[in-house]
């Protein structure tokens, strides 16, 4: 399936830039995952419908000390200008782990993983925290004085508990009240385990929710993402990730809420395929893989794909998930 991939991206499609539609109906929304302002163009060029997936790393990676509330608010500023009222889902920072600062002192961890990292590396920098929250909320600001609605939503990374995920929101909301700016849409990534089993708790009081699919394939399996050896049996065909999804998924669906896939695997088609069988409502990827995901999209039912993804929660393993979707006859 790979390959099949490869080759419908080799394939120079104006239709890019259409609506992603099933066979039957279905639009699906598909938005790209970007980790710095010049990655902006690529979006709109790739027919990216906006950003499921800022990755605001880059702000804390390329200086020397923590950059200021202005010098982020311009480079958000950037990517706004690009982007004008769309999508933008700005990732506050997650550091840590796979992802350290030089400038930050962190203690060493045995399991950095497992340790300060994404939103609580926040809750230890509360200032940082807030700068990085205030610069968002001024790029808001600039957009509506610009008469642009604003299309940023904020999401936390690495959210476990449903006190984190208050917490965070009530920080954001001090911020915008004192700046007296717009409110945005306010997110939590779904990475964790925990969070996907008690999503029905977070989809009452969350916007939307994005999978990060990466980190929960190592945590569901227990599984280094970058272990030499295990990464490559960190596996998200894993029957035990696509339940904690569709898990995920009828919990929002319950309470009006979307769900989101920003890891890797919305980019691989068989998976691709799943995901949107299982009710996933939006697929972020990287801006090149935008329109062989939009082709696929047009070729398959969204009615058939929902009965295959039915039987792929039933497999026992990744390598049954895959042969499953070897024959794709049945998804037209
Ligand atoms: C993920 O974990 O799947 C994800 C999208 O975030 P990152 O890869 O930046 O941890
Ligand atoms: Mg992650």
């Amino acid at each position: 399936a790979i390959e099949d991939w490869r080759q419908i991206q080799d394939i120079e499609n104006a239709a890019k830039h259409e609506a992603a539609i099933t066979l039957d109906g279905h639009e699906m929304d598909v938005v790209c995952n970007i980790a710095t302002p010049s990655d902006a163009p690529a979006v709109l060029e790739n027919g990216g419908a906006g950003v499921g997936l800022l990755r605001t790393e880059f702000l804390f990676e390329a200086s020397k000390t923590e950059p200021t509330v202005e010098e982020q608010t311009d480079a958000l500023k950037e990517i706004v200008k690009v982007l004008g009222s769309r999508q933008l889902v700005v990732r506050t920072a997650d550091i840590g782990g796979d992802k350290p600062v030089s400038w930050l002192s962190m203690p060493e961890e045995d399991n950095p993983f497992l340790g300060i990292r994404g939103i609580r590396l926040s809750f230890k920098n509360p200032q940082m925290f807030r700068n990085q929250l205030e610069a968002i909320y001024r790029t808001a600001m600039w957009q509506q004085e610009q008469g642009v609605e604003s299309g940023i939503h904020i999401m936390f990374p690495m959210i476990a508990k449903v006190s984190e995920w208050r917490r965070a929101r009530d920080i954001a909301e001090e911020v915008r009240s004192a700046l007296n700016a717009p409110k945005l849409k306010l997110g939590i990534m779904i990475e964790v385990p925990a969070a996907a089993i008690q999503a029905d708790h977070f989809a009452t009081e969350v916007d939307f929710f994005s999978v990060g699919s990466n980190d929960m394939t190592q945590y569901v399996l227990a599984m280094d993402r970058l272990h030499p050896e295990l990464a490559k049996e960190a596996d998200s065909y894993s029957p035990a990730l696509l339940r904690l999804i569709s898990m995920t998924v009828e919990a929002a669906e319950k309470h009006g809420k979307w769900v989101g896939v920003c890891g890797n695997m919305a980019a691989d088609p068989d998976l691709a395929s799943v995901l949107i069988g299982l009710g996933v409502k939006e697929l972020s990827v990287s801006a090149a893989n935008v329109p062989a995901l939009k082709l696929l999209i047009r070729s398959v039912s969204y009615e058939k794909l929902k009965e295959k993804a039915k039987k792929a929660l039933q497999q026992e393993t990744g390598s049954d998930v895959r042969a499953l979707y070897k024959d794709r006859s049945d998804l037209v």
